[in-house]
């Protein structure tokens, strides 16, 4: 007997037909003698629809409010599957962040997990129901209620099945686990049946939309066994865990592409201790995410500066890097929109040389320009034209041997 919990997202539970399946489907589970504790999402674009009703009524938007309206998707939704468990017999108690006991800080609308007591679930457990837990959200030390912010319903899961001590994690959705590459990108890519840690962070970080990467780095640092898998097949989905010793590493795990950054380049800047220092703090100080950074080798005392950065800081950047481009005495501010990162993420790269070789000539030979490179110890990124992001991630999927077959 296991205790697991399983986590569904927004379209596992989107309509009445689907939240009778997901209860069936812990039905099923109980029967085979696990015991499971429930953590669901919004039905479907639930949370859309309420943000989007809030901009209808109100331009301030107030934190407290916007989370007191976003949390009631999760509760609805818990309230629903826990009334389809019981006509099948199953006993089960929806409960509130705050009900299942998680306290966070008062920063609402992206409020932070500082302690998990979860102590109505335990007993709900022991006394043989189903505790179903409304995710992403939870109550401040003020007693208000709180939100985790978008996709918080997967560090609700994780959080949970750490502090129950579960064996494993499940997070449901709609795709049958972690892949090769985005299968609708590339048709050849393959289901992957593991993944570690470390490889899965960084294909998050570079752009995998799926699991949300906050609750992938919170199951690493507490050692929570995660399991990937689809509410549509039922079927074994993607494994994450720690590295497998017996395990042989392949050297390139997936290929992620990612259109969602911009580039913005500063040149003619003096190479100058400070500058960059100057720059990015008033970039830090604006709340942008700057992603990649490279700095040309100086000739004559100057150099250029490129970063990229999410599309919607673009307009913010843009207007701080002209403003402070004639006191640091640059020459010029431009930008570019249509660019696109496709990164190579494996384990293996570590101890195999030769891999940014291919990734490079692998590029050349389809005629995609390179424009930045940035790697860690088990990745290389290279920011190419958008126009070119589709062609590049076929190509170096089928140049590392991922395609299917
Ligand atoms: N329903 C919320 C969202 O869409 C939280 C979640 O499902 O994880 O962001
Ligand atoms: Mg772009």
């Amino acid at each position: 007997m296991a205790l697991v919990v399983q986590k569904f997202g927004g379209t596992s539970v989107a309509d009445p037909d689907r939240v009778r399946e997901v209860a069936d489907h812990v039905a099923r589970c109980r029967r085979r003698g696990d015991e499971v504790v429930v953590v669901v999402s919004a039905m479907g674009k639930e949370t859309d629809e309420l943000l989007h009703l809030a901009g209808l009524v109100s331009r301030t938007r107030p934190g407290r409010e916007l989370d007191m309206l976003i949390t009631a998707g999760e509760r609805k939704a818990a309230a629903l599957l826990c009334m389809a468990l019981h006509d099948l017999g199953v006993p089960a108690d929806s409960f509130t962040g705050s009900q299942a006991g998680f306290i966070t800080d008062a920063n609402h609308t992206n409020a932070k997990i500082l302690e998990v007591r979860p102590d109505r679930v335990r007993v709900a457990v022991e006394e043989g129901r189903v505790p179903v837990v409304g995710g992403s959200q939870g109550v401040s030390p003020e007693r208000d209620v709180t939100f985790l912010g978008r996709n918080g319903s997967d560090v609700t899961a994780v959080a949970l099945a750490s502090a129950l001590a579960a064996e494993v994690c499940e997070l449901y959705t709609d795709v049958p686990g972690v892949f090769t590459a985005d299968p609708r990108i590339v048709p050849s890519a393959r289901r992957m049946s593991r993944i570690r840690f470390d490889e899965l962070l960084e294909m998050c970080a570079s752009g995998c939309p799926k699991p949300t990467m906050r609750a992938v780095e919170f199951a690493r640092t507490h050692r929570v066994a995660l399991h990937v898998r689809s509410s549509f097949t039922w079927e074994p989905g993607t494994w994450v865990s720690e590295e497998d010793p017996t395990m042989e590493q392949a050297i390139i795990t997936g290929v992620v592409g990612d259109a969602s950054e911009a580039k913005v380049t500063i040149s003619g800047v003096p190479d100058q201790p400070g500058i960059a220092a100057q720059l990015f703090r008033r970039l830090a100080d604006l709340g942008v995410n700057v992603d990649m950074i490279v700095q040309n080798v100086s000739d004559h005392g100057i150099t250029d500066i490129s970063f990229t950065l999410p599309h919607d800081d673009l307009d913010r950047t843009m207007a701080a890097a002209t403003d402070m481009a004639g006191g640091i005495g640059a020459t010029g501010v431009s930008s570019d929109h249509d660019i696109g990162r496709v990164s190579l993420v494996g384990a293996g790269m570590k101890s195999n040389p030769g891999v940014a070789a291919t990734v490079f000539e692998t590029l050349a030979a389809h005629d995609v320009n390179i424009e930045m490179i940035s790697t860690s110890a088990i990745r290389i990124s290279c920011v190419i034209a958008e126009r070119d992001l589709e062609r590049a991630t076929v190509a170096l999927h089928t140049a590392f041997g991922l395609d299917d077959g």
